[in-house]
């Protein structure tokens, strides 16, 4: 008998009528999710939900619990590798909706999960508080830095976040989503890891800065802007840094040590500029990185002895 080989049609999902009557913010099925990653790579989402308040956030968590439909959450994509086969259910992203920024007293800041993490660090600088002017290059927003505690030039967010709202399915017996606020020693981070636990969403958090000159940190700001450019290729579509730094070493310094730099797969390339960036010369595709991710790793095992793990976090339908 003659096998069928053509690949199975891949089925969207379908979402409760409910949702889509409540939900309060913008709803695209089948989201290109190159559009919604900074490495412009990725299949489709069978539905893309950006939610306009909290209430919606709850809507989502709620139902997708209810109906068992996958979710999964993003921000501004800067750290994610999505499947060239998309992702199932639903994504929720956090984006502009979530974008208040107030100043509170003695140098305390409350922002929404959706302030771009560059837009906040200005912002703080302009006002003559200190405290966020190394995020100014990363260019996720704060949810995103929240779950990754994203770092650099010695800062990160674990040094200035005093308080975090979250919304989170807890209550499974009552069928509920809950918002809730977590402070102090609650909060716990490690490196590139951040006090968002599983399941929950962050919406908000309270950051501690101390007074300073807007000046010196608008010109600080400027400086690590200029060398971001000069020693990242921010021309080209990436995530940043892909693996994270080993103990007591770099790993971009192990890539170019290892001889990787201009290694290519497909259209991904390790760049020349800085090695623990690959970069998307054009038509890059998931299984692209990923092979090259493959056979950097292996490569500087054999020549440096270091394993290096990936920073950078795998969404959607990946075979195992
Ligand atoms: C050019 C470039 C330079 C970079 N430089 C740095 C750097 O110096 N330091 C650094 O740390 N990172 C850096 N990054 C990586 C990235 O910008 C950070 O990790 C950033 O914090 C990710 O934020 P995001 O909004 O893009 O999150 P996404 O990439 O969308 O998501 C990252 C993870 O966070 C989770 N998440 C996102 N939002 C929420 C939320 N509201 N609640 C719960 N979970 C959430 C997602 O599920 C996912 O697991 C860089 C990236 C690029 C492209």
């Amino acid at each position: 008998m003659r096998q069928n080989k053509t690949k199975p049609v891949k089925r969207i999902c379908a979402l409760p009528k409910a949702l889509l009557a409540a939900f309060g913010g913008v709803v695209v099925p089948m989201a290109d999710m190159r559009q919604y990653t900074s490495w412009r790579i990725g299949g489709a989402a069978d539905w893309l939900l950006e939610p306009a308040s909290e209430q919606d956030v709850l809507l989502v968590l709620e139902t997708a619990a209810r109906y068992g439909i996958p979710l999964t959450l993003i921000g501004r994509g800067t750290n994610l590798l999505v499947s060239d086969d998309g992702i199932e259910g639903i994504v929720l992203r956090i984006g502009s909706a979530f974008d208040k920024i107030e100043f509170l007293p003695e140098g305390r800041v409350r922002a929404g999960a959706g302030v771009l993490l560059a837009a906040l660090s200005r912002r703080t600088a302009e006002r003559g508080l200190t405290g966020l002017e190394w995020a100014c290059g990363i260019p996720g927003n704060l949810g995103g830095a929240l779950f990754m505690n994203a770092g650099a030039y010695g800062g990160s967010m674990s040094a200035v976040v005093t308080e975090a709202r979250f919304a989170a399915y807890t209550d499974a017996k009552a069928k509920k989503a809950v918002l809730e606020t977590v402070s102090g020693e609650r909060l716990r981070f490690g490196y590139r890891s951040g006090c968002v636990s599983e399941g929950r969403v962050a919406l908000a958090a309270t950051l501690q800065l101390a007074p300073g000159d807007a000046a010196a940190s608008l010109a600080q700001i400027e400086q690590t802007i200029a060398e971001r450019a000069k020693n990242q290729p921010l021309e080209y579509p990436s995530a940043g840094s892909v693996f994270r730094n080993p103990d007591g070493s770099h790993a971009g310094y192990l890539v170019e040590t290892a001889g990787c730099k201009g290694m290519r797969c497909g259209g991904a390339e390790v760049s020349a500029k800085h090695g623990n960036f690959i970069i998307n010369t054009g038509g890059a595709r998931a299984q692209d990185v990923l092979c090259l991710i493959e056979q950097v790793r292996q490569t500087v095992l054999i020549k440096t002895g270091y394993k290096l793990e990936t920073e950078v976090r795998l969404l959607g339908r990946y075979s195992d």
